[in-house]
């Protein structure tokens, strides 16, 4: 598969032009005439303003329509689309115009007054606004444009999208994504998650990720279906329209706050063909409760921004709880030792390593960090560490920056959380390493218990460990919260974990 994405996807685009491609809440329809229109337009002003192939085009903006326009008029001209969390701050915008050095930046109205000096001593050429009803100058400018673009060829290494990784260590760093690696892995999750011409996606993520953006809309754009469009994620929205919907993806809080909800049901999903999960591990414990309550097995899938998606548990076949399935039929995924890189034995724990069509050619003008995270033979070290099991699906432990070193001795967070979230009471928890003057790092695991948990206190929760693990893998202290720090995609921020308790055996020796 070669060339650009967009004449990739368009290809597949239905014969009927009126065809819905998007609908809004408020039953606003797109249809894939639109899509060409609006995208045409856009991608005119783009190369009005001078972007030519291979320029960046940075966008701070919130979920719309006409958002996910602009990202194929990028694409059409050539351009890097360069998708920013609307989470960031001015300083980190800052630091990404400045990285990157986009052409055009596009941010919502209500920001342009702060982030025009900033965009402007980053070097931006101009700065265009849109809001999330699809208005502000960038529209405003496209309107009187030709429709008619002629989508600029682009040959399957050229850079299609730089998505900088969420970075909870040292700075965030920009992934170049190629339209080779755009367009093998929509082709391959859309043949392996058998998406049918009347497939209806429920999109409820956010499209500044990988997740909302490159496997959400590719698989719709490949399939060319539809998308019923919310803004976030909000019950109200997601039980009223699961009628309409055949496909959702989700990250795991959205299925636990689903099943929160008595609305949740077999009637209220028995429309629904597949229920997807990733970004962050499914508890097997949700897993199984899902499907208890509607009779659908959520089928959990792995990926990461640099390399797209790398496994899923199979669409025919057992979906097993606590693994994310198989590697994609053209991925290669191997354990290796961390440190050696040598393979492991089979069913060992090591680093995943990965190489396929879908991993990044490297960081965004950062040549020394890319190479140390590729081996000689092209393999990517994810940095997650994990096992293939006999049947061949792969299970994920953790981070290997998660990974805790307490007096010489490692310790899988993973396998602690196991132990605890098995406890009767217990919600979910999260282990880390704190600094310790005798261990150097301690285990300390933060646990949410369930109000009426009367049982589960600090020496309950270390007598379980102490059953199961070899002592040093036992928490030294266990620290009750509410809830867990979470980003927008649900994974758990650790490091805001460690920050917090950094201080917990000096306080408690005190
Ligand atoms: P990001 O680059 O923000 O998409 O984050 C990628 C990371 O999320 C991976 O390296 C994994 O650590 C984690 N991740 C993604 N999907 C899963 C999953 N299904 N189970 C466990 N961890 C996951």
């Amino acid at each position: 598969m070669t060339g650009n994405v967009f004449d990739i996807v368009a290809s597949r685009f239905p014969a009927n032009a009126d065809a819905p491609f998007i609908e809004l809440e408020s039953g606003r329809r797109y249809s894939y005439r639109d899509l060409r229109d609006i995208s045409g337009r856009y991608a005119r002003l783009l190369a009005d303003l001078g972007v030519v192939k291979g320029d960046r085009v940075a966008v701070q903006v919130e979920k719309s329509a006409e958002a996910v326009f602009l990202y194929l008029a990028c694409l059409r001209a050539g351009a890097a689309y360069l998708p920013l969390n609307t989470a960031y701050t001015r300083a980190e915008v800052g630091y990404f115009l400045t990285d990157a050095a986009p052409r055009v930046f596009v941010c919502t109205p209500s920001s342009a007054g702060t982030l025009a000096d900033t965009a402007a001593d980053a070097g931006v050429g101009t700065l265009l606004t849109l809001d999330s009803h699809g208005e502000g100058t960038l529209p405003d400018r496209a309107a009187g444009l030709d429709p008619a673009f002629d989508t600029v060829a682009c040959g399957p290494d050229d850079l299609a999208a730089i998505l900088y990784t969420s970075g909870t260590t040292g700075r965030s760093k920009g992934a170049m994504m190629s339209h080779r690696n755009l367009s093998s892995n929509a082709a391959t999750l859309h043949r392996l998650w058998g998406f049918r011409p009347d497939d209806v996606l429920l999109h409820v993520l956010p499209i500044f990720h990988t997740h909302g953006l490159f496997v959400a809309t590719n698989c719709v754009l490949m399939n060319g279906g539809s998308m019923l469009f919310l803004p976030k994620f909000d019950p109200d929205a997601v039980f009223r329209l699961l009628p309409r919907a055949t496909v959702m993806m989700g990250v795991p809080t959205f299925y636990t706050r689903l099943l929160s909800d008595q609305r949740l049901t077999r009637a209220v999903t028995a429309h629904m063909r597949l229920f997807i999960s990733g970004s962050a591990p499914l508890l097997a414990d949700t897993h199984r409760e899902f499907q208890a309550r509607t009779g659908q097995a959520i089928l959990e899938r792995y990926g990461m921004t640099e390399t797209g998606m790398l496994t899923s548990n199979p669409l025919e076949g057992d979906r097993i709880p606590g693994t994310v399935g198989f590697p994609l039929p053209d991925v290669s995924v191997r354990v290796a030792d961390e440190k050696t890189g040598r393979p492991v034995a089979d069913g060992e724990v090591g680093v995943l390593e990965v190489k396929g069509p879908n991993v990044f050619s490297g960081y965004w003008r950062m040549a020394e960090k890319t190479a140390q995270e590729f081996r000689a033979d092209g393999f990517f070290i994810t940095g997650d560490i994990g096992r293939i099991d006999a049947r061949g699906y792969v299970h994920i432990i953790g981070r290997a920056k998660d990974l805790v070193i307490s007096g010489g001795f490692n310790v899988y967070p993973k396998e602690v959380e196991t132990v605890i979230d098995a406890i009767d009471g217990v919600v979910e928890s999260a282990v880390i390493g704190v600094p310790h003057r005798d261990f150097g790092e301690a285990v300390v695991a933060v646990v949410l218990r369930r109000p009426d948990a009367d049982g589960v206190d600090e020496a309950a929760v270390i007598r379980a460990c102490k059953e199961q693990l070899a002592n040093f893998k036992v928490p030294k202290a266990v620290v009750f919260a509410d809830e867990l720090p979470r980003n927008a995609m649900g994974k758990v921020q650790k490091n805001l974990l460690r920050d917090a308790n950094k201080d917990l055996f000096d306080k408690r020796a005190a």
